[in-house]
């Protein structure tokens, strides 16, 4: 839990000079934070301050990153905490940055007597990982192309992991707020999962990345991805995970940007005022 020292600590963060106006303004510019009125682009701007205070980001490979690249993947990993606080983020505190796609090399362990054994090892290509042990691990160059409303955004993505990873171990279920029911997000969940492993088997074009449909963490996580970028094609595609995420993050981003009911495949598809360069 968030302590009384940690509280005074940041407030004494938040009164000092916050992030420059003018870097601020231009990632105001941002297609994803489009519609966000005054009151809520403040607050975002407190939580990517206290983030970018608080974390121990950690360039990897060699690589040097200025602060407008950290303001960029701030306020994205922020977007989805405006209305849950910092104290859902207290459980982690490193943000490891490569420059581009990284592997991470995963191993399985079995018992074997009374040691652990390793069983399997496997590489993989990632361009963002929550790790259960702690960090987070981004590719810078995948968090730049993140902030277009085109359904993919790896850090919104990463978050959704470490806030399911609260409960345990991730499972598309994270712990829901008091007034929240855990069969109405069971149900729209399961029924958004089936619906996605079905087309994806039968090979059928669909609106949504089908690696929703590789387990449930991943579908939480990818439709997370959807709500923030594309939240009338998630609305029209699965209305009941839609209401269930607006409870969850207590946002609703239908109603601040401008409907896009297809999944863009290059910027120039996007509403022209999403087509701002950054
Ligand atoms: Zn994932």
């Amino acid at each position: 839990m968030f302590s009384f020292l940690n509280c005074l600590q940041r407030d004494k963060v938040l009164s000092a000079p916050p992030i420059a106006d003018t870097l601020w303004q231009d990632i105001c510019h941002l297609p994803l934070l489009r519609g966000l009125n005054p009151d809520e682009l403040l607050l975002l701007r407190q939580h990517a301050t206290w983030f970018l205070h608080d974390r121990v980001f950690s360039p990897a490979n060699g690589a040097q990153f200025d602060e407008k690249q950290y303001l960029i993947i701030a306020v994205q990993c922020c977007l989805p905490l405006l209305n849950l606080g910092f104290d859902c983020l207290d459980d982690w505190r490193e943000v490891i940055i490569y420059p581009g796609e990284f592997i991470s090399r995963n191993r399985t362990y079995e018992s074997v007597g009374e040691y652990l054994g390793v069983i399997h090892e496997s590489d993989e290509v990632l361009a963002g990982q929550a790790r259960s042990d702690g960090p987070l691990l981004l590719s810078w160059l995948d968090c730049a192309e993140s902030p277009w409303l085109d359904g993919w955004n790896v850090p919104i993505h990463e978050i959704a992991h470490k806030l399911d990873m609260r409960s345990g171990e991730a499972n598309g279920c994270p712990p829901l707020h008091a007034d929240m029911d855990y069969q109405a997000w069971k149900s729209a969940f399961s029924h958004a999962f089936a619906d996605l492993k079905r087309q994806d088997e039968a090979d059928e074009f669909g609106p949504i990345d089908y690696y929703a449909a590789e387990n449930p963490a991943e579908c939480f996580a990818v439709l997370s991805e959807y709500f923030f970028e594309l939240p009338h094609l998630l609305f029209d595609t699965y209305p009941a995970v839609y209401q269930q995420l607006q409870l969850f993050y207590r946002q609703d981003p239908k109603s601040r940007l401008t409907p896009i009911k297809y999944r863009p495949t290059s910027a120039d598809q996007l509403p022209p005022e999403y087509q701002t360069p950054l």
